[in-house]
């Protein structure tokens, strides 16, 4: 049959799987082996007021340096390390070491005090029975205070078992943590756990934000997020801002945050200290 219907582009198809299938197993080899040679690190982008562009915190996003391939993004390996169970020592670095490094710069500069760090979690690592214990020790083992740690989640690890994850919300919350959800608008949503988890902070998805100085409905999205957030309370964080025009706009719709390379790309982690004392 594949000769009917054009067997040279089915025979090509399938190698270029194949070949696409064999570079994620070699990927996921050298994960196994990058954990070991700690080839993992951490860059962090600034969180800052709208009005004045004061620096308000940190998102912690990994990075991998590959023997090969350089540095290598999450997008290409944080699905490959929850499909291989890696993402839990994974995570739990990547919180270990961003409660640590925030603690640190605080001892160095008191210009950090009250700066906070926002950590994104994966679904696998929420769902796991000891997330909980290991913030918590992720805390007491840096000194950091509670309250400037941020858990990014997003709205599908949420909706995908809500009592759960409401249940480890309130865990989270109790002893001090707060909680944000990601990429805001993108999932699958129902507007009421807005209300009923203990969520402190919503990011407004950068897909929103990059087309809402072009497109009226996407304006008014963004708009809309802002007014249901402001109105229960919340606050918003918006992702992506390129440039001064959407800079503007947020803030006439009084969103107090933002996040995006016109404020500053994500940063290594000897270059924070002297881009906060400026
Ligand atoms: P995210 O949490 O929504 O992170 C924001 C992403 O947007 C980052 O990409 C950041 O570099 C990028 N970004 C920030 N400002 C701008 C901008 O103005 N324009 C554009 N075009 N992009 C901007 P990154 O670092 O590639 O991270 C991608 C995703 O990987 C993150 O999305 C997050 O979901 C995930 N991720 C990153 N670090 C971790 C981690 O430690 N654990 C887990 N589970 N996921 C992580
Ligand atoms: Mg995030
Ligand atoms: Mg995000
Ligand atoms: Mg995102």
């Amino acid at each position: 049959h594949a000769k009917e219907h054009g067997g040279d582009a089915a025979s090509f198809f399938h190698a270029s799987m194949l070949e696409e299938a064999l570079d994620l197993m070699q990927l996921e080899i050298d994960l196994h082996r990058a954990l070991e040679n700690d080839e993992f690190f951490l860059v962090y982008q600034p969180i800052v007021s709208v009005v004045d562009r004061r620096i308000t915190g940190f998102e912690a996003l990994l990075r991998w340096r590959h023997p090969e391939r350089g540095v290598v993004g999450p997008d290409a390996f944080i699905a490959l390390a929850e499909h291989s169970g890696l993402i839990h020592l994974l995570g739990r670095k990547a919180l270990d070491e961003a409660c640590r490094t925030l603690a640190k710069w605080r001892r160095v500069d008191q210009l950090f005090d009250g700066l906070t760090m926002h950590v994104n979690l994966s679904a696998r690592q929420l769902s796991q029975t000891h997330i909980v214990e290991q913030v918590a020790e992720a805390l007491r083992d840096s000194c950091l205070p509670p309250h400037l740690l941020k858990l990014e989640v997003t709205e599908t690890m949420l909706m995908e078992n809500p009592d759960y994850a409401n249940a480890v919300l309130c865990r989270l919350r109790d002893i001090g943590v707060g909680v944000c959800v990601d990429d805001f608008g993108t999932g699958y949503s129902s507007l009421s756990y807005l209300q009923r988890f203990p969520i402190d902070t919503l990011k407004v998805d950068r897909s929103f934000v990059s087309r809402m100085t072009r497109e009226p409905g996407q304006f008014k999205i963004v708009q809309a997020v802002i007014a249901l957030a402001h109105s229960l309370g919340l606050e918003v964080v918006a992702e992506g801002v390129e440039d001064e025009e959407q800079r503007i706009m947020l803030l006439g719709l009084a969103c107090r945050y933002a996040q995006g390379f016109l404020f500053a790309k994500p940063l290594a982690a000897e270059d924070v200290p002297a881009h906060v004392t400026g």
